[in-house]
């Protein structure tokens, strides 16, 4: 989580400019805030580094996605093409907005394929939430192909690859819309916070109007506002945006130490034989916030997984087995455990949940083990740990051969 190593005087610098006038709210009160607009400011910073045309600053990344699929025209009764390994953030999106998840197969980018779209398309489908996993990006020219082919509309969901690109272009801004997340653990946090971008102004429109309660912030009256729809509040506090502005600003030096130190680690651990790397799109595109590693199978990495945690090896997850990542132990979407009754429940399920198959994830997701990068570890740290790891992987696999 490396905005959080780097909380500093930058950070205080502009909460502060907050403090100092009370303005926490981010629209209107021209004449008290003293030029101060901390939303506007961070959404100028995320246009700055991805390119969008257009970005809106949220409450959260999951209302960030929501808005998305919503701004994007998605909504009751229709089917999206969601992944198996997400954070459940994106699939609880399509639930809550009345659209109805299918489930189709990941590959080694540890993000929805080409083919595993294709396999999952039905009359019924009318978009694909693609979710750009651990800092990385999907193999974006096949995924386009097929969505295009299809006429499908795409959501990106980009909660972990803000500043992550694909041959240039920027996660989040090849479909209709997309979201990031600055959450506690991304690559920069606002404490609480998220930003959908697109290129496309009609979508942003919507966007802004929906995330305020139909608002369009036309005027210099806020009641007095015209309210083209409805809308809800999924709208960010002037605190949360200011501190999102000065983490997004280290994003550039933060990417490029992550990078340097994934690379330092790859080197020294691509000489045991047994540890190999998970795929990116683009390469030369990943924020570098996991280095994720494959074991030779599910039963082996669950051997290194249990010798990580008996020699004290720290930092890492094993996300086959994570309550939240993978949906292996999502009993309560299998089972439509909700508060209240949803879309999903008075129409009819595209799948059955607890009964599908998702043969090719389950063997990925079980050889993943994946690490957190710090940006502000040593080369001595990372020699370190990268010794240890493989140490254990040589010791949890000869005791699997002996
Ligand atoms: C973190 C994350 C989210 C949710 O973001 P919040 O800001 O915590 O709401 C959504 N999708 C993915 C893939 C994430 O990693």
């Amino acid at each position: 989580m490396p905005g959080t190593e780097l909380f500093g005087a930058e950070e205080r610098k502009e909460i502060n400019d907050v403090m100092e006038t009370g303005i926490l709210f981010r629209y209107g009160h021209d004449a008290l805030r003293n030029n101060h607009w901390k939303a506007k400011d961070f959404e100028a910073e995320v246009k700055k580094i991805t390119g969008a045309k257009y970005a809106h600053a949220m409450s959260s990344g999951s209302t960030a996605i929501a808005a998305a699929l919503a701004a994007s025209g998605i909504g009751a009764g229709d089917e999206v093409i969601v992944t198996p390994f997400t954070f459940i953030a994106s699939v609880e999106a399509v639930l809550f907005i009345g659209a109805l998840p299918v489930f189709a197969e990941i590959d080694e980018t540890l993000c929805l394929s080409a083919q595993g779209i294709e396999k999952a398309i039905t009359p019924k489908t009318k978009g694909v939430c693609l979710v750009h996993m651990c800092g990385g990006n999907a193999e974006m020219d096949s995924i386009m192909a097929v969505v295009k082919k299809h006429n499908l509309i795409l959501v990106e969901d980009a909660g972990q690859a803000f500043a992550s690109s694909y041959k240039g272009t920027y996660t989040g801004l090849f479909g209709k819309a997309g979201s990031y997340s600055f959450d506690f653990f991304k690559i920069a946090t606002a404490g609480e916070g998220g930003v959908l971008v697109t290129n496309d102004e009609e979508t942003y429109k919507k966007a802004d109007v929906y995330s305020d309660h139909g608002h369009n912030h036309v005027g210099a009256k806020r009641g007095m506002e015209d309210h083209p729809y409805l809308g809800f509040n999924y709208r960010i506090s002037e605190l949360h945006a200011a501190i999102g502005l000065a983490q997004t600003r280290r994003v550039p030096g933060i990417k490029e130490k992550n990078r340097h130190n994934k690379k330092f680690l790859q080197n020294i651990l691509s000489k045991n034989k047994n540890i190999s790397f998970a795929k990116l799109g683009d390469e030369a595109g990943d924020s570098a916030t996991f280095l994720n590693i494959f074991l030779p199978d599910t039963n082996s990495a669950q051997r290194v997984v249990d010798e990580f945690n008996a020699s004290g090896v720290a930092g890492f997850d094993y996300w086959f087995l994570n309550n939240y990542h993978f949906i292996n132990q999502w009993a309560h979407l299998k089972n439509l455990s909700t508060v209240s009754k949803l879309p999903i429940q008075v129409l009819e399920k595209p799948q059955d949940y607890n009964k599908m198959q998702l043969p090719k994830s389950q063997e990925v997701i079980g050889r993943l083990i994946s690490f957190g990068i710090r940006c502000t570890w040593t080369e001595a740290q990372m020699t370190e740990l990268a010794n240890k790891i493989s140490a254990c992987v040589d010791k949890a696999l000869k005791s699997v051969n002996a």
